[in-house]
């Protein structure tokens, strides 16, 4: 169950039933995400595993981190690596994760809490659980997102955004069947808090048994829809998706999922994260932690960062962990 609720749903901003003239975003297709491990070997699912990057632009990769319960002394992060060319936004839906980088962005997100990262010309990081909850062990679920940016920004110096579960615009639908929470972009005039250099919107959505969400979305957006948990369906068309699934729609100005009537108890209701952005149309070079244009770009920011032009990894944090093997998969 996410951690952010609402007791009573009806207080909330309602988003407006959409136009009659409002054009039905087709279902393009739907991918089954592949389970594997991150870092230090927490567990995830590669949810853009098999969509074309015209269908996911400006979106690369996103992994769902979990859900997992973690025995005591098992949590697991990410030793230091580097990132250039791209954002990365993680959002932790139950647990908490610390973060450190270079350029002296870092803290802790917890429950609710996205952290935003403008890798841009180059940064170090570490993404770890912090050592209570090591060893306390507990439940950790999250995403991580990477937004491309535009070969005008690959090379953007590095920004953090630290933002809090209480700064989310929280909505419901005319009925009150579901919750929205939205982290950034803009949802029927309500805005989120993250600040993108890429236009875009991300919007985490529990539809309750039975309830449909009939979202009004950007034109000029793509729209994904990834099922967090539960069971449900997309589009007009009512074709069924259900945990670890992904769907990709076609054009359009209103995005349809409804929940199924029977959830299973573990996850009373369907759970989704929806994102659309503006396309960059660009050429993608991606090579581990580096995401460019070209690949002679992607070789030497491998080149840039064997020679230590990545910054430093701050004095305080080396106990942490050193800079282990250069990444050859996204971290
Ligand atoms: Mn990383």
């Amino acid at each position: 169950m996410p951690a952010v609720t609402v007791s009573d749903i009806t207080t909330l901003a309602r988003i407006p039933e959409p136009a009659p003239s409002a054009a039905e975003r087709g279902v393009r297709s739907v991918t089954e995400a592949p389970t594997g491990f991150e870092g230090e070997g927490f567990p995830v699912r590669r949810a853009f595993a098999g969509v074309s990057h015209t269908d996911l632009d400006p979106f690369i990769h996103l992994d769902q981190m979990g859900e997992v319960e973690y025995a005591p002394g098992e949590p697991k992060g990410t030793a230091w690596h580097p990132h250039r060319g791209f954002e990365t936004v993680t959002y932790i839906i139950d647990g908490t994760f610390e973060h450190a980088d270079s350029h002296g962005g870092g803290g802790t997100i917890t429950d609710g809490d996205t952290q935003w990262m403008t890798a841009g010309g180059g940064i170090l990081h570490i993404e770890r659980p912090p050592e209570a909850l090591v060893a306390s062990g507990g439940l950790f679920h999250g995403l991580q997102l990477w937004v491309n940016l535009p070969r005008a920004l690959k090379l953007a110096p590095p920004r953090y955004q630290d933002l809090r579960a209480a700064e989310s615009a929280l909505l419901s639908t005319p009925d009150g069947g579901v919750l929205l929470r939205v982290i950034a972009g803009e949802v029927a005039g309500h805005a989120g808090p993250g600040a993108t250099h890429t236009p875009m919107a991300m919007v985490h959505a529990t539809i309750s048994p039975g309830a449909q969400l009939r979202l009004p979305w950007r034109r000029d957006f793509n729209a994904l829809v990834y099922v967090l948990s539960g069971a449900g369906s997309v589009g007009a068309e009512r074709r069924p998706v259900r945990t670890g699934q992904l769907a990709v729609f076609g054009p359009g100005d209103v995005v349809t999922v409804a929940g199924a009537e029977h959830q299973d108890a573990r996850h009373p209701a369907l759970d989704v994260v929806v994102l659309g952005g503006a396309p960059i149309r660009e050429p993608i070079a991606w090579g581990g932690p580096f995401v460019m244009n070209t690949r002679a770009e992607v070789l030497a920011a491998f080149e840039d960062f064997q020679a230590g032009r990545f910054g430093q990894i701050p004095a305080e944090r080396v106990p942490h962990g050193d800079l282990g093997e250069l990444p050859t998969q996204p971290a």
